[in-house]
């Protein structure tokens, strides 16, 4: 039963050392790791939480987000592009555009089930839920064969050690905390000296002379943290409290006290990090000529920027000294410690210092832009967020822009007012909150409050911030029985993982349940126990659809558990000769959503082809776009756009009732994703895809995946707003939300997968010296049914200087930036556009630096900021992404846009820079606690026919088999002694040698670090999938792409031009 466990989750058998004493009863679950959290109990007058009962708020009466005071400001004061956050009338409280679907009178529904007490006295409703661990731990074949395809069982499956045999289960696997693999990708996080102390001139490239070893500054001596973490017993004493804390020094670093740079406006310090790359013989052909570069002698593949993989741990304090520390790459592994700017886990932003004027910013020709992941798991080492409590008041807000109370809200008079970070107005300070402050001009109390003292604290929600009750966890489950769905296998997949998901669902009030399927008509099922088995209902219109009571399909899992069983059992079998083949996909999902309207709650739909017949049906068009090929890419496009409003009419309805819908696509064929995937970005849920789908390969990732749907940390209901300090305001938000007003986006489910970009824009100045703050507040129901309010607050310093914005660069936010918004433009617009604006991007930032901050004059050198010396590489990747490639099919595309709308900063890079390793010498190395072989550059000259290659990148893993490998090594990893025999449908098995159990761990390891049960693919040299492993060596040359030297060739050519 032992799994991998996703990142920062705490391993099973280890309770974080902060954990909360009153959950200790099941310490493994995530869901409490992450919503039980401590509560503050402050001496003062914010009451603390009501023991007995939590106050039932009158249904309906304002926004969550309006203020608490009864004057909103009238509408008027809000044309629709308001700005977000800035000086000016008080843009908050904005009421709804109107009461979520579900009138009051379902309210009183609801109120049975839903308990009363104390919210900690009550057995959390999914207080049995295993941790997210638990997201993988069994297996369907190992806990029961999946039905569909007889020869998946047991020790057959895909990775049997992940679920059968226990590398991290019960072993105290955080103890080696110091040794937990990093992800390949980023750049050197620790003891990464900016490349100032090179001599800036005609240095070639630094870095690797041979592959796979750091590339730049030396290593450094390991931190003593890293060091004395190895060792580390499980539940030794909290990190943060013995051990002092090490500052990283990394690239970018701490900022350097004085965040200011010599005060001249394009100040170019000497030594400012940077590489330069050697000079370029004259006269080298045109842009456009193939490999016109210098060639190996003076370009060396060996010299070039590339990630470079670290395997210690991060120890990361958000701010020190009231100076703010640039965050450790998002790829990394790291640990934080919030002292005042939330965790980068939750928030980060493409550039560490703020540029004082919209011009400095432009000049530069980097982003403004916030990655915010709300609901982000945590490290089990970081100390949990604090719930604060206000009592009936709620929390202390702005009163003009009704920003929350933080910990860079300045309190002035003895404490008798204070001055909001965000506007600059000055409110006086509640009596019951008042505090006098120390000489510092601190409060007295900033220590013991948590919203003085961290960027990251959760409000306790008072009715201002309710329409209705808190809604209950409602799960309600669309399966495809239509005809290719029944056959392919993928009814009883979906049947056999939603059993199983929900076997681990305790049965608490709260946790409602449901189940229909469909193919040309939909059948709702009477769950109800007092009836001898579940009644079928069918409903036949699917044009105009309707559906049964509520109280009959959708009841309390404790009701039903045997039923449903029963019932999932049973359905692969009942529809086993059915012959219709359509499907009446729209019409479902509307039947569904009908049926849990008054409540809200996740729908989740098993769907195998393309919706044929009723509501929102669609039509075959890649086959018409094919044949418009030779229209040109212009019309191809299209294909990648809605096909109609239908589709998107029905989401935002959903969206009103608070229905989040989540698809899972198991298909053979075309199945217009495009349209399809409108209705998860629209509910805040995301598309799942399995294409080919196989039932034999395919079944243990779906079960896998809908267990973590359903496990991990999770909102509900869920109103999101970020705030900006005056100077700046929000231009745009970008993720898998609804919007109904300029300033908030709707989430009917938010989790801890789910990035939303914001990005902003100046319609100020700011002073240098000063900072500018972000604040992201969510509020939301968690899965308890408790209303929350999240609040984060981050402050960066204001800058006058442009080189101190390329070192204070992120570029894992930068670039998970231009992944988004190169998403978001393959839609409507022809690729080859957008690929050249990325490139565009990618070389206007490059030239600004070389304009205007790099020592060298010389303009034979491409001069890389150090902060940014990976973005040509990761650019170029995008490029030949599966989003950017001509050659790909339109569903697989479909599907990246859809799968990066979402996406967290963590993962955008492996996405298209994916990690690849060697596996067939795995047994010959020494026991490395990493798990995880070394990483190697994306080059075929790194691939040997006498090899066997792993390669991820979040989603998929490919192992490619060389022509010549070792028959020993193939029988030890696959059981065969020839390539040929390997099948195709391709399962990871254990076998009893050193070789194959490494393989096994390191693969779930890396599903534990990407918290995604990723896809495995057999690839091997000769036949049709070999290509495929190739088409993800991005440093190679291709038909249509440079290589990586060409690429850095091209990029500095351009930048010559634009200087010349
Ligand atoms: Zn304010």
């Amino acid at each position: 039963m032992a799994s991998p466990v996703p990142p920062r989750v705490p391993r099973p058998g280890y309770s974080p050392p902060n954990f909360n004493p009153n959950y200790q009863n099941t310490p493994n679950s995530i869901a409490e790791n992450m919503q039980n959290l401590q509560i503050n109990r402050p001496p003062g007058p914010p009451r603390m939480m009501p023991s007995t009962s939590v106050p039932r708020p009158p249904p309906f009466v304002t926004s969550p987000f309006q203020s608490s005071a009864p004057s909103a400001p009238p509408p008027a004061s809000f044309p629709g592009a308001a700005p977000v956050s800035r000086s000016g009338p008080p843009p908050a409280g904005i009421p709804r555009v109107g009461p979520p679907a579900s009138g009051p009178q379902q309210v009183s529904n609801l109120a049975s089930g839903r308990p009363s007490g104390s919210p900690f006295s009550q057995h959390p409703p999914f207080g049995l839920r295993p941790p997210p661990p638990g997201a993988y731990p069994s297996a369907p074949m190992a806990t029961g064969p999946i039905a569909p395809p007889p020869n998946v069982q047991g020790p057959t499956s895909n990775g049997p050690p992940v679920f059968a045999q226990g590398t991290l289960l019960g072993g105290p696997r955080f103890s080696s905390i110091g040794s937990i693999q990093q992800p390949a990708v980023g750049p050197l996080p620790v003891g990464s000296s900016p490349m100032d102390s090179q001599p800036p001139s005609m240095r070639p490239f630094l870095g690797s002379s041979t592959s796979g070893t750091p590339l730049g500054p030396p290593p450094q001596p390991p931190l003593p943290f890293s060091a004395a973490s190895q060792g580390m017993p499980p539940t030794s004493a909290p990190l943060y409290g013995s051990q002092p804390w090490q500052m990283q020094p990394r690239q970018g670093g701490p900022l350097a006290p004085g965040t200011m740079q010599p005060p001249r406006m394009f100040g170019m310090p000497p030594g400012l990090p940077n590489q330069t790359m050697p000079p370029l013989p004259p006269g080298i052909g045109h842009p456009s000529s193939e490999a016109p570069v210098a060639g190996p002698s003076k370009i060396d593949p060996n010299q070039i920027p590339r990630p470079i993989p670290s395997s210690s741990v991060i120890l990361f304090e958000t701010r020190q000294y009231n100076q703010v520390n640039s965050p450790p790459p998002a790829t990394s592994d790291y640990i934080v410690k919030d002292t005042g700017n939330c965790s980068p886990r939750y928030m980060r932003c493409t550039i560490n210092q703020i540029p004082c004027s919209g011009d400095l910013l432009a000049t530069s020709g980097m982003p403004l832009a916030l990655m915010v992941q709300p609901l982000a798991v945590p490290h089990p080492s970081e100390e949990p967020i604090q719930v604060v409590d206000f009592g009936e008041s709620g929390p202390v807000r702005c009163s003009r822009c009704k920003a929350y109370i933080n910990p860079f809200m300045k309190f002035i008079d003895q404490g008798k007012r204070f001055i909001c970070n965000l506007c600059g107005f000055t409110d006086e300070t509640p009596r019951d909150y008042y505090c006098n402050t120390a000489p510092d001009g601190r409060r007295r109390d900033a220590d013991e409050r948590p919203e003085l003292c961290r960027g990251t604290v959760e409000f306790v929600a008072t009715k201002e911030y309710m329409v209705r009750d808190p809604m209950p966890a409602v799960f309600f489950f669309l399966i495809d029985v239509s005809m290719n769905a029944i056959q392919t296998g993928a009814t009883a997949a979906a049947c056999s993982a939603i059993s199983q998901a929900i076997s681990d669902l305790p049965e608490g009030p709260r946790t409602l349940v449901g189940i229909a399927t469909f193919d040309s008509a939909i059948h709702f099922y009477n769950l109800k126990r007092a009836l001898q088995q579940p009644l079928m209902f069918i409903v036949p219109d699917v044009q105009d659809v309707y559906t049964p009571l509520q109280t009959d399909v959708i009841v309390q899992l404790a009701e039903c558990r045997q039923h449903l069983g029963q019932l999932l059992e049973n359905i692969p079998t009942m529809f086993q000769n059915n012959r219709v083949a359509e499907s009446a996909f729209g019409a479902a999902i509307k039947a569904g959503y009908l049926a849990m309207k008054s409540t809200g709650g996740k729908l989740l739909v098993f769907q195998s082809v393309l919706p044929s017949v009723g509501v929102g049906s669609l039509s075959a068009r890649e086959v018409e776009g094919r044949t418009n090929v030779t229209a040109g890419e212009k019309e191809t496009h299209k294909l990648l756009q809605p096909a109609d409003k239908t589709l998107k009419t029905m989401a935002i309805e959903f969206a009103e009732s608070q229905v989040c819908v989540d698809i899972f696509v198991t298909t053979q064929s075309y199945i217009d994703i495009a349209s399809i995937s409108v209705v998860s970005r629209t509910t805040g849920g995301q598309v799942y895809y399995y294409h080919p789908f196989s039932a034999l390969c395919d079944s243990a990732k779906i079960y896998n995946d809908l267990k973590w749907n359903i496990a991990r940390p999770q909102g509900l209901e869920a109103v999101m707003r970020v705030r900006c300090s005056q100077g700046l305001q929000v231009q745009e938000y970008s993720g898998n939300f609804c919007k109904r007003i300029p300033t908030d986006v709707d989430l009917p489910g938010i989790d801890s997968d789910k990035t939303i970009m914001v990005t902003f824009k100046h319609d100020d100045k700011f002073q240098e010296g000063s900072e500018c703050s972000f604040q992201c507040a969510l509020l939301y129901t968690t899965v308890y049914g408790q209303r929350r309010i999240r609040v984060q607050t981050l402050s960066l310093p204001c800058t006058t200087v442009l080189s101190n914005l390329f070192r204070t660069a992120d570029l894992d936010t930068q670039f998970a930036g231009f992944l988004k918004q190169a998403a978001n433009e393959i839609p409507i617009t022809p690729l080859i556009q957008v690929r050249e604006q990325i490139m565009n991007l990618c070389i206007n930032i490059l030239c600004a630096y070389r304009k205007f901050c790099a020592t060298v004059s010389s303009s034979g050198q491409l001069i890389l900021p150090e902060a940014l010396k990976l973005l040509p590489l990761y650019t170029l990747a995008l490029a030949k992404s599966t989003g950017l490639r001509s050659d790909g099919r339109i569903d697989d595309r479909s599907y990246w846009v859809s799968h990066v709308a979402s996406l967290s900063t963590a993962l955008a890079i492996p996405l298209v820079y994916p990690r690849m390793m060697a596996i067939h010498n795995l047994a010959s190395k020494e026991a490395d606690p990493s798990l995880l072989p070394p990483t190697i550059p994306l080059s075929s000259e790194h691939v040997t026919d006498d090899g066997i290659f792993l390669l991820e990148n979040g989603e998929d893993c490919l192992i490619y088999v060389g022509n010549t490998v070792n028959p020993d090594i193939l029988r030890q990893l696959f059981g065969v002694s020839s390539v040929e025999e390997i099948p195709m449908q391709f399962l990871l098995q254990q076998y009893d040698n050193e070789l194959s159990k490494k393989v096994n761990d390191a693969v779930n390891e890396i599903r534990r670090q990407r918290s995604s049960y990723l896809r495995l693919r057999l690839c091997r040299k000769g036949d049709s999938s070999g290509p495929l492993f190739f088409s993800y060596l991005v440093e190679d040359k291709t038909a249509t792409g440079l290589s990586y030297v060409e690429f850095l060739v091209h990029v500095h050519r351009q930048i010559q031009t634009k200087m010349a």
